[in-house]
């Protein structure tokens, strides 16, 4: 079975969040089941320098006039899995992210990047290259959504093609007087094909177009049919849910274990939680926090979105701070949450710290110092902080939505409890979870007993990897 995965981002080449983990995560777990896969991502410097190319590229026909472009073959630096990377100076070639320059401002040409990205797909899944054909294409929210559109167009056999939705919320909504620059016409614009209130959406061309139509959560596969959190879409998605399934994320284990990771203070597992009060300690002296074993430390490492439920967490924190919690907060985005984390760590010194950016290494010593992380989102696809929070015994405090009502069990629903979970969108919610998660503290052989159940979990890639297979076989099955 060979697989073209096509994505923004996938780490270590490049990653801003969690599509980044599971760019890398899935493509290597189908590799060690037996499948030939190809990761497809633009040739952002960071990639292009992490990448181990082989030397060879093939030039492209500069398809949408963007610039000369090429492809360039290359492999995954630590699971050896296949890449290509879509090379396109003009488009590509700067400094930011994936999806905007380093003040966080979306990048104007993005409709061009992402089609691109989304064209070279198509064709490597119309006609190959370097002798790799693929039997399934799979792409990864908007950034790739019209590459199933680009296939219908072409007149080559194709493969089938799956169309993954990570995040609803961003849609890839461009003016219409952009249409022939990506390469369509009149003719995709309408209520059947590219159109959206009057816009081009790429998220819907995926939608539309893709064989099959899968998300990461079977929770939030029924939240996105509803009016209500159905972002818009909810009506389309409906009519294509006989093609629509929820196949929740996995954890890479790998990157992501306290027995085995090398940027915590000290190792440990659930047999020998010794090393977990190291990394506490670690952590608290790292951020200038009062070194007390006894304080109740929360951690949030997350995008600053209003979809994260940071209001919700503002809202709380004289709160939580009242109750002797110290918090370690990682992140960057909306600029008035930064603000607001930024003057909190500066009001209570000892008890609150705020780093504002990207840091890796720092976002695995919260997973292993915080005694509980929280996750206060107003609305979550699938959700991987938690995940690694249960591996790391450090109890994940979730709201009841999407991917984290499908894997934190609150612990007084019964001895399988792993975390605590609130269903109110609010700081109140908030507030009160975190203090039963403090009762639970402060019983600490019932705390053991829920630490353990959490570290017990198994979220590995394993079961998602072979879902994905079946949903390929099954569309394989269908196309003979
Ligand atoms: P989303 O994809 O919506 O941002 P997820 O929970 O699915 O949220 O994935 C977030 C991923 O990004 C996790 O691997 C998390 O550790 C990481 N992450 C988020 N913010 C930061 C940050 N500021 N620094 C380091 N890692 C971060």
């Amino acid at each position: 079975m060979k697989i073209l995965f096509a994505a923004a981002e996938a780490y270590p080449l490049i990653k801003t969040g969690g599509l980044g983990d599971i760019a890398s995560g899935l493509p290597s777990a189908l590799a060690s089941l037996g499948a030939s896969v190809c990761l497809l991502l633009p040739a952002y410097p960071e990639a292009k320098a992490k990448a181990k190319a082989t030397g060879k590229s093939i030039a492209l026909s500069n398809p949408l006039g963007a610039g000369e472009a090429s492809l360039i073959e290359a492999s995954m630096p630590d699971s050896g899995v296949n890449v290509l990377l879509v090379d396109c100076k003009t488009l590509y070639e700067r400094p930011g992210t994936p999806y905007g320059d380093t003040d966080g401002h979306g990048w104007p040409d993005n409709h061009l990047r992402f089609a691109l990205l989304s064209f070279a797909a198509a064709m490597i899944s119309a006609g190959g290259a370097f002798g790799f054909r693929p039997d399934i294409l799979h792409v990864n929210d908007w950034h790739t959504g019209l590459a199933p559109l680009y296939l219908k167009k072409s007149k080559k056999a194709r493969p089938p093609s799956v169309f993954a939705i990570h995040n609803l919320h961003y849609q890839g909504i461009f003016e219409p007087n952009l249409l022939r620059s990506i390469g369509l016409d009149s003719h995709d614009f309408t209520i059947g094909g590219v159109e959206y209130h009057g816009k081009i959406s790429f998220m819907k061309a995926g939608i539309q177009y893709a064989d099959r139509i899968t998300t990461v959560s079977r929770t939030y596969a029924r939240e996105i049919l509803r009016p209500e959190t159905g972002e818009g879409l909810h009506g389309l998605l409906g009519a294509r849910v006989n093609v629509l399934r929820g196949i929740l994320n996995g954890a890479d284990y790998k990157l992501w274990n306290p027995d085995q990771d090398e940027a915590i203070a000290a190792k440990y597992s659930a047999t020998r939680l010794g090393g977990k009060a190291k990394c506490k300690l670690a952590l608290q002296r790292q951020m200038g926090l009062a070194e007390r074993s006894d304080a109740p430390l929360l951690g949030l490492i997350s995008r600053f979105a209003d979809q994260k439920g940071i209001g919700i967490l503002l809202g709380a924190l004289d709160g939580l701070f009242a109750l002797g919690c110290q918090l370690v907060v990682l992140g960057s985005g909306e600029p008035w949450f930064e603000a607001a984390l930024r003057s909190a760590a500066k009001d209570f010194p000892k008890q609150a710290a705020a780093v504002i950016g990207y840091d890796e290494e720092l976002a695995h010593r919260i997973q292993a110092g915080a005694d509980m992380l929280l996750v206060p989102s107003l609305f979550e696809p699938c959700g991987l902080t938690q995940l690694y929070a249960l591996k790391y015994g450090t109890l994940p405090v979730v709201r009841r939505t999407g991917g984290l009502a499908d894997t934190v069990v609150d612990f007084q629903e019964g001895a399988a409890g792993t975390g605590i979970v609130f269903g109110e969108a609010a700081s109140a919610g908030l507030l009160f979870a975190v203090k039963r998660g403090i009762e639970l503290y402060r019983r600490p052989s019932d705390w053991r007993r829920v630490q353990k159940n959490a570290m017990k979990q198994d979220f590995g890639w394993q079961t998602a990897a072979n879902e994905y297979m079946s949903l390929y076989n099954e569309m394989l099955r269908e196309k003979a």
